[in-house]
């Protein structure tokens, strides 16, 4: 098994090494060197995290694999080369390449972008021997050293925000990459920071996944922070127009994350009538139990209480007669 280990790893490595040839010196990585460029991850930024470009050829990753007398049944389960009839072939075609990364830097796994408009924007290497998405944060290796010596972690939604951050200076950062955030995840962040800051893209889909995320934040106990963006910005979008300085005022105005779901639960739904109330009422309940300090429970109940204009007993009879002094 720790030789499979082995030859898996090799393969990955001459994978990063290949993507990263053709981006920097052939002509077929022009595109994408002048794409990195409009987003400026160029120089350091690229070589710290190892970009590359999968061009258009079909083969060109398995013919460096069989060059370099890999074993290409065992790329072939790493999911980043594919048998048909006519023969093998690569997963990645015209995109930009990201290894993603254990925290110690082995790659376990890569993501391809596209350059243009084209769907899908990114696609992901499959599970692997090596790669269990549930438990991978894209940027980990990089921000380890920062999210110790910090105490916190911030965590964003794509590879582009954790470079906008990283490249800002901002290094305590990393990216969930479009899985949902799961337990595992929360557990890895626990064992090396004290506090989170979520900052998820600024709309449906990213106010959905900070609410989603402060469920597992309560549940291993690990005090979480919302940092809000403009109306349709993502961390990368808003620093490429505003200053870090902007950055770190919106950090320091970061809410407690139930205080943040709350107040959207509230203006997604006023609290202007018996049945909105209760409909309120009932869906911050599931979360309201997961609070497991007993002063922030207090403390919250009393300010749902005030916000809703309902009186305490009323607000735990409905959560079901929990005794709130209990714990
Ligand atoms: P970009 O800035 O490069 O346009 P983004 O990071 O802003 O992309 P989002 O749509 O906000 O893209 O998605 C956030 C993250 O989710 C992406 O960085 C990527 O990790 C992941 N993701 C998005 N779309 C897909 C997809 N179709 N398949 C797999 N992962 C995806
Ligand atoms: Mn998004
Ligand atoms: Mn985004
Ligand atoms: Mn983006």
């Amino acid at each position: 098994a720790q030789n499979d280990r082995q030859a898996f790893q090799r393969i990955n490595d001459l994978t990063v090494e290949y993507y990263r040839s053709v981006l920097e010196h052939s002509p077929a990585g022009a595109v994408a060197r002048k794409y990195l460029e409009k987003r400026t991850a160029t120089g350091e930024i690229a070589a710290a995290y190892q970009l590359g470009y999968a061009s258009d050829r079909s083969d060109g990753l398995v013919q460096h694999l069989k060059a370099n007398g890999a074993d290409l049944e065992k790329a072939l389960k790493l999911g980043i080369i594919r048998k048909s009839d006519r023969g093998w072939y690569d997963l990645f075609r015209s995109r930009l390449m990201f290894p993603i990364c254990d925290p110690k830097g082995n790659t376990i796994a890569f993501a391809g972008r596209v350059l243009d408009a084209s769907l899908p924007k990114y696609i992901n290497s499959p599970e692997s021997p090596l790669y269990h998405k549930s438990s991978v944060l894209f940027g980990i290796n990089m921000a380890l050293p920062a999210i110790r010596s910090e105490n916190s972690v911030i965590i964003v939604e794509g590879y582009f925000d954790h470079l906008a951050l990283f490249r800002a200076g901002i290094r305590n950062v990393v990216a969930t990459c479009g899985t949902a955030l799961t337990a595992s995840h929360a557990a890895l962040l626990k064992r090396h920071a004290a506090k989170v800051f979520t900052l998820f893209d600024s709309d449906t889909a990213g106010r959905k996944a900070t609410i989603r995320s402060m469920e597992l934040f309560l549940e291993q106990r690990l005090p979480a922070y919302v940092i809000t963006l403009p109306a349709g910005d993502d961390p990368d979008s808003f620093l490429a127009s505003n200053t870090v300085e902007d950055f770190r005022s919106r950090q320091t105005k970061a809410r407690p994350a139930f205080d943040f779901f709350v107040r959207s639960l509230l203006a997604a739904t006023p609290a202007d009538s018996v049945d909105n109330k209760v409909r309120v009422i009932d869906e911050l309940a599931p979360r309201f139990r997961k609070i497991a300090d007993p002063v922030e429970r207090d403390l919250y109940e009393k300010e749902i209480c005030r916000l809703m204009a309902i009186a305490p007993h009323a607000f735990r009879k409905r959560l079901g007669g929990m005794d709130l002094t209990a714990r």
